[in-house]
C-alpha cells in the first residue's frame, strides 16, 4: 500500500497486523523505495510473513529489489522475520549493535512465542548503527537516531522525502502521542531525552510501527508525547490501554498457533 511518493521514490506499508495485512502478530513495516534499489523498515514477526509477498506483488513492488533491512529495535514482532527476508532477498541488516546481538543469536527464548515451541532462527547482520549514521537506499538517504527508552536498542530513522521530512519512529512514538510497551527494561528518563531529539527535528510525517500512521503535521503527535512523559505520574492520561499492543502480543495463545511448525 503506497503511503507516500515523490517521483520514483515512494513508501509503502507492506506488513502490519494492526491494520490487517499481515500476520496479526506483526508490527507495521514499511518498505523504502530509493528508486534502483529498496529497504525494509523492521521484519516482522515472521509468522506466515508469505502475505507481504503478496502486498508486494499488489503494489507492483519485485522482492529483489529489497537489499537493506533496518531494524527499529530487536523486539521479536519486528525482528524474528529478519531469517526469512534474509533467505528470500540475500538482504542486508542493520540495527543498533545490542538488536544485532538479539539478532545475529535469536535470543527470544524468554518471550511469549518461544515458551510456546516456536522456531527461533538467527540471522547475519551487517551495519552496527550509531547515532547520526547514514544508510542509502538508491537516491534516498536515512538518518539512525538512538532513542533508547523503550528498549535500549531503538533506533528511529529520519528521512527527507520531497518536501517531506519522515520519520520512522518504531515503537518510541506512536500517533497521538503513543508510545510502545512499558517493561522492566523501560528507562523513562532515557525515553524523555529520545523523544526530545525527536521533538526537535519537526518531522511532517510518522510513520510509527504500530497504530495508525500520519502524514501531515505530525510533529504535534510528538510534541503530545513529550508533554506526557514529563509530566507528574499522578496527573499523566492513562486513557487508552497503557500496555498496546505488546501486552496482547505476549499474552493471546491462539496468536502463535500458526508458527508452531
Ligand atoms: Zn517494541
Amino acid at each position: 500500500m503506497k503511503i507516500l511518493r515523490d517521483g520514483d521514490c515512494a513508501i509503502y506499508l507492506v506488513g502490519s497486523g494492526g491494520m490487517g495485512i499481515s500476520h496479526p502478530t506483526d508490527a507495521h513495516i514499511y518498505l523504502v523505495d530509493g528508486g534502483a534499489e529498496a529497504a525494509l523498515i523492521d521484519a516482522g514477526s515472521g509468522i506466515r510473513p508469505e502475505r507481504m509477498l503478496e502486498n508486494l506483488r499488489e503494489d507492483g513492488i519485485p522482492v529483489e529489489k529489497i537489499r537493506q533491512i533496518l531494524l527499529t529495535h530487536s523486539h521479536w514482532d519486528h525482528a524474528r522475520g529478519c531469517a526469512w527476508w534474509q533467505r528470500l532477498t540475500g538482504a542486508d541488516i542493520h540495527g543498533h549493535s545490542l538488536a544485532c546481538e538479539v539478532v545475529e543469536t535469536a535470543a527470544w527464548s524468554r518471550t511469549h512465542i518461544a515458551r510456546r515451541g516456536a522456531r527461533l532462527e538467527p540471522a547475519v547482520t551487517h551495519r552496527r548503527l550509531a547515532d547520526g549514521d547514514s544508510i542509502h537506499v538508491g537516491k534516498l538517504t536515512l538518518s539512525a537516531i538512538h532513542t533508547p527508552g523503550h528498549s535500549p536498542d531503538s533506533i528511529s530513522f529520519v528521512m527527507q522525502l520531497g518536501e517531506q521530512k519522515v520519520l520512522f519512529s518504531g515503537d518510541t512514538v506512536f500517533a497521538e502521542g503513543g508510545h510502545g510497551t512499558v517493561s522492566a527494561e523501560t528507562d523513562f528518563r532515557q525515553f524523555l531525552e529520545s523523544v526530545r531529539k525527536l521533538v526537535a527535528l519537526q518531522v511532517d510525517a510518522l510513520l510509527p510501527s504500530h497504530r495508525h500512521f500520519v502524514l501531515s503535521r505530525a510533529d504535534s503527535h510528538v510534541v503530545l508525547l513529550q508533554k506526557k512523559l514529563a509530566t507528574p505520574w499522578t496527573s499523566m492520561d492513562n486513557s487508552r490501554v497503557p500496555f498496546f499492543p505488546t501486552w496482547w502480543l505476549e499474552h493471546d495463545e491462539s496468536l502463535y498457533n500458526d508458527a508452531l511448525k
